[in-house]
């Protein structure tokens, strides 16, 4: 009898097994995968949040031996507003890194051994087994040779990812749910220069993105909405993205020119979903809860975190601090309220609907104002809630910065815009009589008043 078996042994999964094992927790960890497995199919950035959650538990120097550049900056191009901002700091951490797959993966698994964790690799979850209440109470699952695993906890969680097998068995309902937005096609360079910085683009329905990885080799890709995307041979996506950084950063383009792609290309999507993340005997952590597109690269980071939120929870419950269905609700709530803002914003991203006007005087106003570029790089990166970089004040900040000369037309103008909701992942305002709104505005009320 096991206190929790954990499916899936990557991020979330290894995360959560190593945490409750130095908690003193007896953790299983299954996955059917072998490892070393091969290079994960994603872009691997990992945004502060993240890296300080690996500092803390111990594993970030192992992952800067590995030669791993730092990235400080992020670039938020759109049109002709050039944003690049430093990134803010939490906790004293203000770098990102994007790590090749396999290394994260390994050294948390490591991690997760070294703490105790019992790892089983090559093994398949077929079912769940439950008491007389329909409690989860363990697992069945096959290893590649249809040996039967059987196994009892007093929690089983699903770290399985986005299609995760203990969700589809304890039929967890999906909720805030949204299609596939968009697609990528993206690999790995060869001897582009490193200088620490995330670069990503909006322009004409495209998003092209680059930034370093590890072994000298750098990130590139564009997203494209799903009705744009086309499956296309090797020469043609060399094309597609070339042109794509041609139309944004020829000088960009020249350098992907002279230089080559060092891996084949590589395609991916994901769809939109929160899940419910727990109920008798069981719960969900990483994408197996949350699913967002990858255009905010930020699912390395939300796994690292719910990781964390999940374990708090677990451990409470376990030791008896509080009832572990108790703990486990609290868990949801804070997994909802920590990323559902960001999940709107990614959302909104990942339509890759070109900025309107007011977009983009809001990014140009922020290349002008150092404090709300790096607030802005820093929503990007998980680090400023949506609602606190579109407040009242802030916002009302920002407005000097607009274009030099923009009159008090213009201010007029972004207030109202705002006021009616846009961006969409502000939330909107009733439709009431400007005046009223004006009244709720405080400072910012006074230009529409
Ligand atoms: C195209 C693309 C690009 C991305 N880019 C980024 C990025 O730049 N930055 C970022 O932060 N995130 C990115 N992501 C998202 C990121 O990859 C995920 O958020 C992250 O991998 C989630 O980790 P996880 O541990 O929850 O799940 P996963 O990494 O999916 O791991 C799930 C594990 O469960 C195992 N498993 C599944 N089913 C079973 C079963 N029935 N029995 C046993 N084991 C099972 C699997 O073998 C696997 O090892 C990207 C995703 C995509 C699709």
């Amino acid at each position: 009898m096991y206190d929790v078996i954990v499916v899936g042994a990557r991020i979330s999964g290894a995360s959560t097994a190593m945490l409750l094992s130095k908690a003193g927790h007896r953790v299983l960890l299954l996955d059917r995968a072998v490892f070393p497995g091969g290079k994960a199919a994603a872009t691997n950035l990992v945004h502060p949040p993240g890296i300080l959650r690996l500092k803390k538990w111990g594993l970030l120097d192992e992952l800067t031996a590995t030669g791993c550049p730092p990235i400080r900056e992020y670039g938020l191009q759109s049109g002709p507003a050039r944003l690049m901002a430093e990134l803010p700091s939490v906790e004293g951490v203000n770098e990102a890194y994007s790590p090749e797959r396999s290394r994260l993966d390994q050294i948390l698994l490591d991690a997760a051994v070294k703490a105790g964790a019992e790892l089983r690799t090559g093994v398949s979850l077929r079912s769940l087994l439950t008491d007389e209440h329909g409690t989860v109470t363990g697992v069945r699952g096959e290893t590649e040779d249809r040996t039967p695993v059987i196994e009892h906890a007093r929690l089983v969680v699903g770290a399985d990812g986005s299609n995760s097998t203990v969700a589809r068995l304890v039929d967890a309902e999906k909720y805030d749910a949204h299609p596939v937005l968009n697609k990528s096609h993206w690999s790995y360079w060869e001897g582009l220069p490193h200088d620490g910085r995330v670069r990503t683009y909006r322009h004409a329905h495209k998003h092209a993105f680059t930034w370093p990885t590890h072994d000298g080799l750098t990130i590139v890709g564009v997203a494209l909405p799903v009705a744009d995307f086309k499956a296309r041979s090797d020469e043609d996506r060399d094309r597609t993205v070339i042109s794509a950084f041609e139309e944004v950063d020829p000088a960009r383009a020249e350098l992907l020119r002279q230089t080559k792609r060092a891996d084949r290309w590589m395609t991916g999507s994901v769809p939109n979903f929160l899940r419910r993340s727990d109920g008798p005997g069981w719960a969900l952590v990483g994408d197996a809860g949350y699913t967002r597109d990858p255009i905010t690269a930020a699912g390395i980071t939300d796994a690292l975190r719910s990781a964390e939120l999940l374990s708090e929870a677990v451990d409470a419950g376990l030791t008896g601090r509080r009832p572990l269905p108790e703990a486990l609700a609290s868990y949801g709530r804070q997994r909802d309220a920590l990323v559902s803002g960001h999940y709107r914003y990614t959302r909104d991203h990942a339509t890759i609907a070109n900025h309107s006007r007011e977009e983009i005087a809001f990014i140009r106003a922020m290349t002008r104002s150092p404090t709300h570029g790096r607030d802005m790089v820093g929503m990007f990166a998980t680090m400023i809630h949506p609602s606190q970089f579109y407040s009242a004040a802030n916002i009302h900040a920002l407005l000097d910065h607009l274009e030099p000369g923009a009159g008090p037309g213009w201010k007029l103008r972004m207030v109202r815009w705002l006021v009616r909701g846009a961006p969409r992942h502000v939330p909107p305002a009733p439709r009431v009589a400007d005046r009223l709104i004006a009244k709720n505005l405080g400072p910012m009320g006074t230009y529409l008043a």
